[in-house]
């Protein structure tokens, strides 16, 4: 699952969505690719495989015009990351990008080729171009054919669309995989997360899971997955551009082992009250010397975390401790302890194998406490409480400040 960045604005698009790419090149990627709408209305596209400089080579030989594009860069799941299987997608008059995957793209395809559509590449994205432009085709309004595809998908997905003609025009969709709304002056913004977004607006609405939205110049309107127009908070981001930079370190691991202090002093300040000088928790949506056995779960450098945390909690609260890897507790069903309190950590808050989890044992009574970076993320709105670290921006894969705080 990589990245996404879509934009209506006033400004030539190509050189926005590039350097939103290179801003979420941190999440590893094997191609990428660029799509726009052309002065006359019609979708031109550039991808590469590889490096982002591969993409910058192809465009400075042949530029794409327009203020309307979407971009993506790719991790490939169905097929080899190739020129052909990268991101954007066409079919007639449309392009998409698609980051997570369409579990039942093989139906799909088949009903679409009988139909006597032609698909050209090995992958599953390539389904939700040729179903949109199926429906825009049948004569439905882009935003009624978004949402007769959307309808269809199964499967983890974040998309954007943009459509022959219709300049100005961005739908997006998520489920499963985040997607934000970006507010600028005039102009508009997907991504795929925040830093995609950070030097670009700072006013950001972060779609819930099923929500979909068209974007025009002046402004967004957000649907639910049954097609209502709903409200969606706008959050102010305190990124600054300076926060997402190297700083003059010579890489971004360097410039953060470098942000410790900072991190952890942030960190602490937020849990300490400064009147008494002790740590002032914030209220427990439960009664902790009642608590029979605390569940951590989390992937990755946020697991191992979890590992010390697990140290500390069984030695000084004396709570039992069970610590599983995300990726496995959410395929196993283990009974759960009435009162227990799942203890969940991610520097993102949207780490799909953890979100999964947080679901299951929400639903098995636990209540959801989240450690996050990210505190107003997916893994944020649905815990019962939300421990925030105030560690900044991490975008070293090796996660460094963030483990520390
Ligand atoms: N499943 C899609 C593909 O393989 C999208 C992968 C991604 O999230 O980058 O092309």
């Amino acid at each position: 699952m990589c990245g996404i960045c879509g934009v209506v604005g006033h400004r030539p698009a190509t050189p926005i969505i590039f350097e939103a790419l290179r801003r979420l090149e941190y999440r590893g990627y094997d191609s990428a690719g660029i799509a726009t709408l052309s002065e006359n209305g019609v979708i031109d596209r550039r991808r590469a495989a590889g490096k982002l400089d591969n993409l910058e080579t192809v465009l400075k030989q042949s530029p794409l015009s327009g203020s309307t594009g979407i971009g993506h860069t790719r991790w490939a799941t169905h097929g080899a990351p190739t020129e052909t299987n990268a991101h954007p997608h066409a079919a007639g008059q449309v392009a998409i990008v698609h980051n997570g995957i369409i579990e039942n793209f093989a139906a799909l395809k088949a009903e679409l080729e009988a139909k006597g559509r032609r698909f050209v590449t090995e992958t599953d994205s390539e389904t939700v171009a040729h179903l949109l432009d199926n429906y825009i085709e049948q004569g439905m309004a882009p935003r009624e054919a978004a949402f007769a595809t959307i309808g269809r998908l199964e499967g983890a997905y974040a998309i954007a669309m943009i459509f022959q003609n219709h300049d100005g025009l961005l739908i997006g969709a998520r489920h499963g995989a985040p997607l934000a709304v970006g507010y600028g002056e005039g102009e508009m913004f997907l991504g795929s997360d925040s830093l995609a977004l950070a030097p670009l607006a700072n006013r950001i609405s972060y779609l819930e899971d099923g929500d979909w939205c068209e974007l025009t110049r002046e402004g967004a309107t957000i649907f639910n997955a049954k097609g209502d127009t709903v409200q969606r908070q706008i959050q102010t981001i305190a990124f600054m551009a300076g926060q997402v930079g190297k700083d003059g370190y010579r890489h971004y691991m360097e410039k953060e082992l470098h942000e410790h202090p900072v991190a952890i002093g942030q960190t602490l300040q937020r849990i300490t009250d400064p009147a008494s000088k002790r740590i002032a928790l914030p209220d427990m949506p439960f009664d902790i010397a009642k608590v029979p056995r605390i569940t951590i779960t989390a992937c990755g450098s946020a697991f191992y975390a979890g590992m010390v945390g697990r140290y500390w909690l069984e030695s000084l609260a004396r709570i039992p401790v069970e610590i599983d890897v995300a990726s496995e507790l959410r395929y196993r069903d283990p009974p759960q302890p009435d009162r227990g309190v799942a203890l969940l950590i991610s520097q993102s808050g949207e780490t799909a194998d953890t979100l999964g989890v947080l679901r299951s044992l929400k639903k098995a009574g636990q209540s959801i406490v989240s450690v996050l970076n990210v505190e107003h993320s997916t893994m944020g709105r649905e815990s019962d409480l939300v421990l925030g670290m105030v560690a900044g921006p991490e975008i070293s894969v090796a996660s460094t400040k963030a483990f520390t705080a």
